[in-house]
Protein backbone atom coordinates (compact mmCIF):
# COMPACT_ATOMS: atom_id res chain seq x y z
CA UNK A 1 0.00 0.00 0.00
CA UNK A 2 1.35 3.52 -1.04
CA UNK A 3 0.25 7.06 0.35
CA UNK A 4 0.65 10.15 -1.85
CA UNK A 5 0.07 13.61 -1.47
CA UNK A 6 -2.99 15.32 -1.40
CA UNK A 7 -1.23 18.41 -3.32
CA UNK A 8 0.96 16.44 -5.61
CA UNK A 9 -0.06 12.97 -6.62
CA UNK A 10 3.33 12.55 -8.33
CA UNK A 11 4.89 12.05 -4.72
CA UNK A 12 3.92 8.37 -3.99
CA UNK A 13 5.88 6.70 -1.02
CA UNK A 14 5.42 3.88 1.82
CA UNK A 15 3.63 4.39 5.08
CA UNK A 16 7.52 4.51 6.99
CA UNK A 17 8.24 7.54 4.76
CA UNK A 18 4.94 8.75 5.46
CA UNK A 19 5.64 8.54 9.22
CA UNK A 20 8.73 9.78 8.90
CA UNK A 21 8.27 12.50 7.52
CA UNK A 22 4.52 13.91 8.36
CA UNK A 23 4.27 16.18 5.79
CA UNK A 24 5.19 15.66 2.10
CA UNK A 25 7.93 18.84 1.03
CA UNK A 26 5.30 20.69 -1.15
CA UNK A 27 2.97 20.93 2.02
CA UNK A 28 0.42 18.37 1.14
CA UNK A 29 -0.39 15.68 3.20
CA UNK A 30 -0.36 11.83 2.78
CA UNK A 31 -3.38 10.10 1.73
CA UNK A 32 -3.26 6.25 0.82
CA UNK A 33 -3.78 5.79 -2.80
CA UNK A 34 -6.29 3.38 -2.25
CA UNK A 35 -8.51 2.12 0.68
CA UNK A 36 -8.16 -0.99 2.27
CA UNK A 37 -11.61 -3.08 2.90
CA UNK A 38 -13.40 -4.48 5.54
CA UNK A 39 -15.78 -7.42 5.11
CA UNK A 40 -19.02 -8.20 6.97
CA UNK A 41 -17.51 -11.79 7.38
CA UNK A 42 -14.06 -9.98 9.35
CA UNK A 43 -16.40 -7.77 11.10
CA UNK A 44 -17.86 -11.11 12.39
CA UNK A 45 -14.61 -12.51 13.14
CA UNK A 46 -13.22 -9.23 15.18
CA UNK A 47 -16.09 -9.10 17.55
CA UNK A 48 -14.87 -11.82 19.18
CA UNK A 49 -11.24 -9.99 19.30
CA UNK A 50 -9.69 -7.78 22.05
CA UNK A 51 -9.16 -4.30 21.03
CA UNK A 52 -5.17 -5.05 20.84
CA UNK A 53 -6.03 -7.68 18.43
CA UNK A 54 -8.31 -5.93 16.51
CA UNK A 55 -5.69 -2.74 16.04
CA UNK A 56 -3.20 -5.24 14.81
CA UNK A 57 -5.62 -6.57 11.88
CA UNK A 58 -6.88 -2.87 11.05
CA UNK A 59 -3.27 -1.34 11.02
CA UNK A 60 -2.30 -4.41 9.28
CA UNK A 61 -4.51 -3.44 5.96
CA UNK A 62 -2.97 0.19 6.07
CA UNK A 63 0.96 -0.08 7.11
CA UNK A 64 1.99 -3.48 4.35
CA UNK A 65 5.20 -2.43 4.89
CA UNK A 66 5.36 -3.07 8.80
CA UNK A 67 5.77 -6.87 9.51
CA UNK A 68 2.55 -8.61 11.72
CA UNK A 69 4.97 -8.99 14.52
CA UNK A 70 6.44 -5.11 14.40
CA UNK A 71 2.61 -4.29 14.88
CA UNK A 72 2.24 -6.54 17.64
CA UNK A 73 5.28 -5.17 18.87
CA UNK A 74 3.76 -1.43 18.75
CA UNK A 75 0.32 -2.39 19.81
CA UNK A 76 1.34 -4.19 22.94
CA UNK A 77 3.61 -1.66 24.09
CA UNK A 78 0.87 1.34 22.69
CA UNK A 79 -2.51 -0.23 24.39
CA UNK A 80 -0.89 -1.79 27.67
CA UNK A 81 -1.43 -1.60 31.38
CA UNK A 82 -0.89 2.33 30.89
CA UNK A 83 -5.06 2.19 30.31
CA UNK A 84 -7.29 2.69 33.06
CA UNK A 85 -9.90 0.64 31.52
CA UNK A 86 -8.56 -3.00 29.36
CA UNK A 87 -11.40 -2.22 27.05
CA UNK A 88 -9.26 0.39 26.19
CA UNK A 89 -12.25 2.41 24.36
CA UNK A 90 -15.17 1.37 25.57
CA UNK A 91 -18.78 2.04 24.79
CA UNK A 92 -21.66 3.81 27.41
CA UNK A 93 -25.24 3.70 26.03
CA UNK A 94 -26.78 7.06 26.70
CA UNK A 95 -30.53 6.39 26.36
CA UNK A 96 -31.94 4.05 23.35
CA UNK A 97 -30.25 5.05 20.58
CA UNK A 98 -26.86 6.69 21.92
CA UNK A 99 -23.46 4.93 22.36
CA UNK A 100 -20.60 7.26 23.93
CA UNK A 101 -17.20 5.89 22.79
CA UNK A 102 -14.39 6.59 25.78
CA UNK A 103 -11.68 7.14 24.01
CA UNK A 104 -9.69 8.97 27.24
CA UNK A 105 -8.75 5.84 29.48
CA UNK A 106 -5.12 6.61 28.30
CA UNK A 107 -2.44 8.05 30.67
CA UNK A 108 -3.04 11.62 30.51
CA UNK A 109 -6.81 11.46 29.98
CA UNK A 110 -7.77 12.64 26.62
CA UNK A 111 -8.46 11.11 23.48
CA UNK A 112 -5.29 12.02 22.12
CA UNK A 113 -3.39 9.10 23.69
CA UNK A 114 -5.37 7.03 21.66
CA UNK A 115 -2.84 8.02 18.86
CA UNK A 116 -0.28 9.59 20.35
CA UNK A 117 0.99 6.24 22.66
CA UNK A 118 1.71 4.20 19.41
CA UNK A 119 2.96 6.80 16.94
CA UNK A 120 6.65 6.60 18.65
CA UNK A 121 6.69 2.89 18.86
CA UNK A 122 5.48 3.18 14.81
CA UNK A 123 8.38 6.01 14.54
CA UNK A 124 11.29 3.92 15.31
CA UNK A 125 10.36 1.08 13.57
CA UNK A 126 9.72 3.72 10.52
CA UNK A 127 13.25 5.07 11.13
CA UNK A 128 15.41 1.89 10.87
CA UNK A 129 13.16 0.97 7.59
CA UNK A 130 14.17 4.32 6.21
CA UNK A 131 17.84 4.09 6.95
CA UNK A 132 17.84 6.87 9.47
CA UNK A 133 20.28 6.55 11.91
CA UNK A 134 20.20 9.96 13.48
CA UNK A 135 18.67 11.13 16.52
CA UNK A 136 14.59 12.46 15.86
CA UNK A 137 14.30 15.52 17.93
CA UNK A 138 10.33 16.00 18.55
CA UNK A 139 9.58 19.80 18.95
CA UNK A 140 5.96 20.42 19.82
CA UNK A 141 3.88 23.65 20.86
CA UNK A 142 0.92 22.86 22.82
CA UNK A 143 -2.13 24.49 24.25
CA UNK A 144 -2.52 21.80 26.71
CA UNK A 145 -3.83 18.26 25.81
CA UNK A 146 -1.19 17.36 23.08
CA UNK A 147 1.91 18.75 24.23
CA UNK A 148 1.64 16.19 27.71
CA UNK A 149 -0.11 13.15 25.52
CA UNK A 150 3.39 13.60 23.07
CA UNK A 151 5.40 13.80 26.35
CA UNK A 152 4.23 9.96 27.40
CA UNK A 153 3.83 8.78 24.34
CA UNK A 154 8.03 9.65 23.65
CA UNK A 155 9.47 9.22 27.10
CA UNK A 156 11.79 6.89 26.81
CA UNK A 157 11.27 5.89 23.50
CA UNK A 158 15.02 4.78 21.75
CA UNK A 159 16.96 7.10 19.19
CA UNK A 160 13.90 10.00 19.84
CA UNK A 161 14.12 12.97 22.14
CA UNK A 162 11.15 15.22 22.70
CA UNK A 163 11.16 19.09 24.06
CA UNK A 164 7.66 21.00 24.52
CA UNK A 165 6.63 24.35 24.62
CA UNK A 166 3.64 25.29 26.72
CA UNK A 167 2.52 29.14 26.93
CA UNK A 168 2.84 30.09 30.10
CA UNK A 169 -0.52 31.79 30.81
CA UNK A 170 -2.12 29.17 28.25
CA UNK A 171 -3.04 25.99 29.95
CA UNK A 172 -4.76 25.24 33.22
CA UNK A 173 -3.03 24.31 36.44
CA UNK A 174 -3.53 20.52 35.63
CA UNK A 175 -2.06 20.52 32.45
CA UNK A 176 0.95 22.80 33.68
CA UNK A 177 1.57 20.07 36.68
CA UNK A 178 1.13 17.18 34.40
CA UNK A 179 3.57 18.31 31.94
CA UNK A 180 6.49 19.79 34.31
CA UNK A 181 6.41 16.86 36.01
CA UNK A 182 6.96 14.72 33.35
CA UNK A 183 9.12 11.69 33.80
CA UNK A 184 11.96 10.15 31.48
CA UNK A 185 15.74 10.73 30.28
CA UNK A 186 15.11 11.76 26.56
CA UNK A 187 11.88 14.65 27.82
CA UNK A 188 12.31 18.69 28.27
CA UNK A 189 9.33 20.79 28.78
CA UNK A 190 10.16 24.87 28.94
CA UNK A 191 7.07 27.46 29.56
CA UNK A 192 7.45 30.70 27.09
CA UNK A 193 5.81 33.57 28.05
CA UNK A 194 3.51 34.55 25.71
CA UNK A 195 0.07 32.98 24.43
CA UNK A 196 0.26 29.87 22.09
CA UNK A 197 0.67 31.68 19.07
CA UNK A 198 4.34 32.52 20.76
CA UNK A 199 5.04 29.53 21.28
CA UNK A 200 3.63 28.10 18.04
CA UNK A 201 5.55 30.60 15.71
CA UNK A 202 8.53 30.13 17.68
CA UNK A 203 8.58 26.08 17.26
CA UNK A 204 8.27 27.22 13.03
CA UNK A 205 10.49 29.30 13.16
CA UNK A 206 13.36 26.40 14.69
CA UNK A 207 11.53 24.10 11.97
CA UNK A 208 12.68 26.58 8.75
CA UNK A 209 16.06 27.93 10.27
CA UNK A 210 18.29 26.24 7.59
CA UNK A 211 21.44 27.05 9.88
CA UNK A 212 20.36 25.49 12.82
CA UNK A 213 19.04 22.18 10.84
CA UNK A 214 22.87 22.05 9.37
CA UNK A 215 23.94 22.64 13.10
CA UNK A 216 21.69 19.56 14.33
CA UNK A 217 22.83 17.58 11.68
CA UNK A 218 26.10 17.89 12.59
CA UNK A 219 25.17 16.97 16.10
CA UNK A 220 23.31 13.99 14.63
CA UNK A 221 20.21 14.97 15.20
CA UNK A 222 16.89 15.55 12.86
CA UNK A 223 14.13 17.63 13.50
CA UNK A 224 10.14 16.17 13.88
CA UNK A 225 6.74 16.78 15.00
CA UNK A 226 3.92 14.81 16.16
CA UNK A 227 1.20 17.12 15.52
CA UNK A 228 -1.99 15.74 13.99
CA UNK A 229 -1.11 15.59 10.24
CA UNK A 230 1.00 12.78 10.08
CA UNK A 231 -0.54 9.42 8.99
CA UNK A 232 0.87 7.65 12.56
CA UNK A 233 -2.07 9.85 13.89
CA UNK A 234 -4.56 9.17 11.78
CA UNK A 235 -4.59 5.45 11.02
CA UNK A 236 -4.87 4.58 14.86
CA UNK A 237 -8.33 6.41 14.68
CA UNK A 238 -9.50 4.34 12.01
CA UNK A 239 -9.21 1.33 14.68
CA UNK A 240 -11.52 2.41 17.67
CA UNK A 241 -14.27 2.86 15.22
CA UNK A 242 -14.55 -0.69 13.63
CA UNK A 243 -13.64 -1.77 16.94
CA UNK A 244 -16.70 0.17 18.51
CA UNK A 245 -18.81 -1.34 15.78
CA UNK A 246 -17.66 -4.72 16.79
CA UNK A 247 -18.58 -4.16 20.31
CA UNK A 248 -22.14 -2.94 19.12
CA UNK A 249 -22.76 -6.78 17.46
CA UNK A 250 -20.83 -8.46 19.94
CA UNK A 251 -23.18 -6.84 22.45
CA UNK A 252 -26.42 -7.27 20.40
CA UNK A 253 -27.20 -3.43 19.86
CA UNK A 254 -26.69 -3.73 16.12
CA UNK A 255 -26.84 -6.46 13.27
CA UNK A 256 -23.66 -6.77 11.38
CA UNK A 257 -24.55 -4.72 8.73
CA UNK A 258 -26.89 -2.45 10.24
CA UNK A 259 -25.96 1.40 9.91
CA UNK A 260 -24.76 3.51 12.13
CA UNK A 261 -24.15 7.33 12.83
CA UNK A 262 -20.87 9.08 14.25
CA UNK A 263 -21.20 12.15 16.34
CA UNK A 264 -17.39 13.80 16.76
CA UNK A 265 -16.43 17.02 18.63
CA UNK A 266 -14.39 18.52 16.14
CA UNK A 267 -11.19 20.51 16.30
CA UNK A 268 -8.64 19.72 13.59
CA UNK A 269 -10.90 17.09 11.49
CA UNK A 270 -8.91 14.53 12.68
CA UNK A 271 -11.08 12.50 14.32
CA UNK A 272 -13.82 12.45 12.43
CA UNK A 273 -11.91 11.95 9.37
CA UNK A 274 -10.66 8.76 11.38
CA UNK A 275 -14.28 7.69 10.92
CA UNK A 276 -14.57 8.61 7.60
CA UNK A 277 -11.63 6.50 6.16
CA UNK A 278 -13.68 3.44 8.17
CA UNK A 279 -16.49 3.93 6.14
CA UNK A 280 -14.44 4.33 3.28
CA UNK A 281 -13.42 0.70 4.04
CA UNK A 282 -16.85 -0.70 4.10
CA UNK A 283 -18.25 0.12 7.54
CA UNK A 284 -21.60 0.78 7.76
CA UNK A 285 -21.80 4.99 8.69
CA UNK A 286 -25.09 6.40 7.69
CA UNK A 287 -24.04 10.07 8.07
CA UNK A 288 -21.51 11.96 9.90
CA UNK A 289 -22.41 14.90 12.95
CA UNK A 290 -19.54 17.57 13.20
CA UNK A 291 -20.11 19.09 16.31
CA UNK A 292 -18.25 22.18 16.98
CA UNK A 293 -17.86 24.86 20.22
CA UNK A 294 -18.58 28.81 19.12
CA UNK A 295 -15.46 28.48 16.96
CA UNK A 296 -18.03 27.24 14.34
CA UNK A 297 -15.78 27.68 11.34
CA UNK A 298 -16.86 23.66 10.44
CA UNK A 299 -20.16 24.06 10.84
CA UNK A 300 -20.46 27.23 8.10
CA UNK A 301 -18.69 25.06 6.06
CA UNK A 302 -21.00 21.90 5.99
CA UNK A 303 -23.88 24.40 5.81
CA UNK A 304 -22.90 26.85 3.13
CA UNK A 305 -19.44 25.21 1.29
CA UNK A 306 -17.53 28.51 2.06
CA UNK A 307 -14.99 27.68 4.66
CA UNK A 308 -13.62 30.82 5.74
CA UNK A 309 -11.36 31.76 9.10
CA UNK A 310 -11.59 35.58 8.87
CA UNK A 311 -13.30 35.28 12.29
CA UNK A 312 -13.21 36.30 15.75
CA UNK A 313 -11.23 33.41 17.91
CA UNK A 314 -13.12 32.26 21.12
CA UNK A 315 -11.54 31.00 24.25
CA UNK A 316 -14.30 28.27 25.46
CA UNK A 317 -15.34 25.96 27.87
CA UNK A 318 -13.68 23.03 25.39
CA UNK A 319 -10.53 25.02 24.96
CA UNK A 320 -9.09 21.72 22.28
CA UNK A 321 -11.60 22.69 19.80
CA UNK A 322 -10.65 26.41 19.81
CA UNK A 323 -9.31 25.93 16.38
CA UNK A 324 -10.00 28.21 13.19
CA UNK A 325 -7.89 25.80 10.34
CA UNK A 326 -8.83 22.55 10.63
CA UNK A 327 -6.03 21.49 8.84
CA UNK A 328 -7.30 17.60 8.53
CA UNK A 329 -10.21 18.74 6.31
CA UNK A 330 -7.61 18.88 3.16
CA UNK A 331 -7.82 15.56 3.16
CA UNK A 332 -11.87 15.14 3.11
CA UNK A 333 -11.49 17.14 0.31
CA UNK A 334 -8.72 15.45 -2.05
CA UNK A 335 -11.19 12.26 -1.18
CA UNK A 336 -14.30 14.31 -2.52
CA UNK A 337 -12.87 16.09 -5.47
CA UNK A 338 -12.00 12.59 -6.65
CA UNK A 339 -8.28 12.36 -5.84
CA UNK A 340 -7.84 15.84 -7.97
CA UNK A 341 -4.34 17.30 -6.35
CA UNK A 342 -4.56 20.45 -8.78
CA UNK A 343 -8.08 21.23 -7.04
CA UNK A 344 -6.49 21.13 -3.66
CA UNK A 345 -3.87 22.88 -4.69
CA UNK A 346 -6.04 26.13 -5.57
CA UNK A 347 -8.04 25.47 -2.42
CA UNK A 348 -4.96 25.39 -0.20
CA UNK A 349 -3.67 28.66 -2.02
CA UNK A 350 -6.55 30.84 -1.57
CA UNK A 351 -6.87 29.84 2.36
CA UNK A 352 -3.32 31.23 2.68
CA UNK A 353 -4.00 34.36 0.56
CA UNK A 354 -7.58 35.00 1.51
CA UNK A 355 -8.27 32.98 4.77
CA UNK A 356 -10.88 31.56 2.98
CA UNK A 357 -12.27 28.94 -0.03
CA UNK A 358 -15.50 27.74 -1.36
CA UNK A 359 -15.42 24.11 -2.72
CA UNK A 360 -17.43 23.91 -5.84
CA UNK A 361 -21.07 22.62 -5.69
CA UNK A 362 -20.42 18.73 -6.70
CA UNK A 363 -18.42 18.49 -3.74
CA UNK A 364 -20.65 20.70 -1.66
CA UNK A 365 -23.32 18.33 -2.80
CA UNK A 366 -21.10 15.22 -1.31
CA UNK A 367 -20.23 17.39 1.68
CA UNK A 368 -23.94 17.56 2.85
CA UNK A 369 -24.57 14.08 1.86
CA UNK A 370 -22.42 12.61 4.78
CA UNK A 371 -22.11 15.22 7.36
CA UNK A 372 -24.21 17.63 9.44
CA UNK A 373 -22.97 20.56 11.24
CA UNK A 374 -23.73 21.82 14.54
CA UNK A 375 -22.63 23.27 17.60
CA UNK A 376 -23.08 24.94 21.00
CA UNK A 377 -22.17 27.55 22.63
CA UNK A 378 -20.46 27.78 26.41
CA UNK A 379 -24.44 27.72 28.15
CA UNK A 380 -25.40 25.06 25.91
CA UNK A 381 -22.21 22.83 27.06
CA UNK A 382 -22.70 23.33 30.43
CA UNK A 383 -26.45 22.93 30.01
CA UNK A 384 -25.71 19.20 28.68
CA UNK A 385 -23.62 18.25 31.17
CA UNK A 386 -26.09 18.86 33.76
CA UNK A 387 -28.72 17.14 31.54
CA UNK A 388 -26.76 14.74 31.06
CA UNK A 389 -26.04 14.00 34.58
CA UNK A 390 -29.90 13.92 35.35
CA UNK A 391 -31.09 11.88 33.08
CA UNK A 392 -28.83 9.46 32.32
CA UNK A 393 -26.83 9.87 36.03
CA UNK A 394 -23.59 9.73 33.48
CA UNK A 395 -20.80 12.80 33.72
CA UNK A 396 -19.22 14.20 29.87
CA UNK A 397 -16.45 16.83 29.91
CA UNK A 398 -17.18 19.88 27.87
CA UNK A 399 -15.99 18.59 24.47
CA UNK A 400 -18.23 15.36 25.15
CA UNK A 401 -20.93 17.50 26.15
CA UNK A 402 -20.94 19.64 22.53
CA UNK A 403 -21.27 16.45 21.04
CA UNK A 404 -24.03 15.22 22.78
CA UNK A 405 -25.53 18.56 22.14
CA UNK A 406 -25.34 18.15 18.54
CA UNK A 407 -26.47 15.23 18.48
CA UNK A 408 -29.78 15.65 20.02
CA UNK A 409 -30.20 18.71 17.94
CA UNK A 410 -29.61 16.67 14.77
CA UNK A 411 -32.23 14.30 16.36
CA UNK A 412 -34.94 16.97 16.92
CA UNK A 413 -34.18 17.90 13.13
CA UNK A 414 -34.46 15.02 11.59
CA UNK A 415 -36.30 12.49 13.69
CA UNK A 416 -33.16 10.07 12.61
CA UNK A 417 -33.26 6.89 15.34
CA UNK A 418 -29.53 5.30 14.03
CA UNK A 419 -27.98 4.27 16.37
CA UNK A 420 -25.12 6.43 17.25
CA UNK A 421 -21.57 6.37 18.04
CA UNK A 422 -20.94 9.41 19.97
CA UNK A 423 -16.78 10.21 20.44
CA UNK A 424 -16.36 11.33 24.05
CA UNK A 425 -12.88 13.21 24.02
CA UNK A 426 -11.54 13.69 27.46
CA UNK A 427 -12.07 12.25 30.57
CA UNK A 428 -14.52 14.94 32.91
CA UNK A 429 -11.64 14.99 35.45
CA UNK A 430 -9.13 16.81 33.37
CA UNK A 431 -12.19 19.53 32.54
CA UNK A 432 -13.16 19.58 36.42
CA UNK A 433 -13.83 22.99 37.01
CA UNK A 434 -16.45 23.08 34.06
CA UNK A 435 -17.92 19.81 34.69
CA UNK A 436 -18.56 20.45 38.30
CA UNK A 437 -20.18 24.39 38.28
CA UNK A 438 -22.15 22.97 35.32
CA UNK A 439 -23.44 20.12 37.44
CA UNK A 440 -23.30 22.37 41.16
CA UNK A 441 -23.38 25.82 40.33
CA UNK A 442 -20.51 28.53 39.92
CA UNK A 443 -20.17 28.92 43.63
CA UNK A 444 -19.25 24.92 43.93
CA UNK A 445 -15.47 25.88 42.40
CA UNK A 446 -14.77 29.24 43.72
CA UNK A 447 -11.28 29.22 45.12
CA UNK A 448 -10.83 25.39 44.67
CA UNK A 449 -7.44 24.16 43.61
CA UNK A 450 -6.86 21.67 41.19
CA UNK A 451 -6.63 18.88 43.51
CA UNK A 452 -9.62 19.82 45.53
CA UNK A 453 -11.59 19.89 42.36
CA UNK A 454 -10.88 16.78 41.64
CA UNK A 455 -12.41 15.75 44.67
CA UNK A 456 -14.77 17.90 44.02
CA UNK A 457 -15.44 16.44 40.51
CA UNK A 458 -15.14 12.48 42.24
CA UNK A 459 -18.48 13.63 44.54
CA UNK A 460 -20.52 14.98 41.54
CA UNK A 461 -19.79 12.00 39.19
CA UNK A 462 -19.39 9.13 42.06
CA UNK A 463 -15.98 7.95 39.59
CA UNK A 464 -12.65 7.63 41.27
CA UNK A 465 -10.36 10.13 39.40
CA UNK A 466 -8.11 8.91 37.09
CA UNK A 467 -4.86 7.68 39.14
CA UNK A 468 -2.48 9.57 36.81
CA UNK A 469 -4.38 13.03 37.72
CA UNK A 470 -4.49 12.14 41.54
CA UNK A 471 -0.68 11.27 41.83
CA UNK A 472 0.16 14.64 40.21
CA UNK A 473 0.25 15.75 43.62
CA UNK A 474 2.86 13.64 45.29
CA UNK A 475 5.34 14.28 41.80
CA UNK A 476 8.10 16.55 41.99
CA UNK A 477 8.51 19.41 39.59
CA UNK A 478 11.39 18.70 37.33
CA UNK A 479 10.65 21.38 34.72
CA UNK A 480 10.63 25.22 36.17
CA UNK A 481 12.54 26.90 32.74
CA UNK A 482 10.41 30.07 31.98
CA UNK A 483 11.84 32.09 29.15
CA UNK A 484 11.51 34.72 26.17
CA UNK A 485 10.33 33.40 23.05
CA UNK A 486 13.87 34.20 21.11
CA UNK A 487 15.63 31.88 23.69
CA UNK A 488 13.36 28.79 22.71
CA UNK A 489 16.24 27.73 19.97
CA UNK A 490 19.14 28.47 22.80
CA UNK A 491 16.68 26.34 25.18
CA UNK A 492 16.88 23.26 22.46
CA UNK A 493 20.69 23.66 22.13
CA UNK A 494 21.29 23.31 25.70
CA UNK A 495 18.37 20.33 26.24
CA UNK A 496 20.52 18.59 23.03
CA UNK A 497 24.13 19.50 25.03
CA UNK A 498 25.24 21.20 21.39
C1 LIG B 1 -7.79 17.35 20.15
C2 LIG B 1 -9.10 17.26 20.81
C3 LIG B 1 -10.32 17.37 20.09
C4 LIG B 1 -10.37 17.66 18.62
O1 LIG B 1 -9.98 16.56 17.83
P1 LIG B 1 -9.57 16.75 16.29
O2 LIG B 1 -9.05 15.43 15.86
O3 LIG B 1 -8.52 17.83 16.28
O4 LIG B 1 -10.79 17.14 15.55
C5 LIG B 1 -11.50 17.22 20.79
N1 LIG B 1 -11.51 17.01 22.13
C6 LIG B 1 -10.37 16.89 22.85
C7 LIG B 1 -10.46 16.69 24.32
C8 LIG B 1 -9.13 17.01 22.23
O5 LIG B 1 -8.00 16.91 22.96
Amino acid sequence: MKYQSTRDKSVVVESAQAIKQGLSAEGGLFVPCEFPTITKAELDEMKGMTYQQRAVAVLGKFLTDFTKEELEDCVARAYGSQFEDAAIAPLHQLGDNAHVLELWHGPTCAFKDMALQILPKFLVYSMKKTGEDNTVVILVATSGDTGKAALEGFKDVEGTKIIVFYPCDGVSDIQKLQMATQRGDNVAVGAVKGNFDDAQTGVKRIFTDKEYEKELLDNHYVLSSANSINWGRLVPQVVYYISAYCDLIRDGKIANGDQVNVCVPTGNFGNILAAYYASKMGLPIGRFLCASNENQVLTDFIRTGKYDCKREFYTTASPSMDILISSNLERLLFDLAGEDDSVIRLLMDKLKEDGSYTVSQRVMDKVQKLFYGGCADDQQTFDTIRKVKETYDYTVDTHTAVAVKVYEDYVKETGDKTPTIIASTASPFKFGDSVVSAIEGAQAVEGKDCFQLLDLCSEVSGLQAPASLRELKTLQVRFSDTFEKEDMKQYVSRMLNI
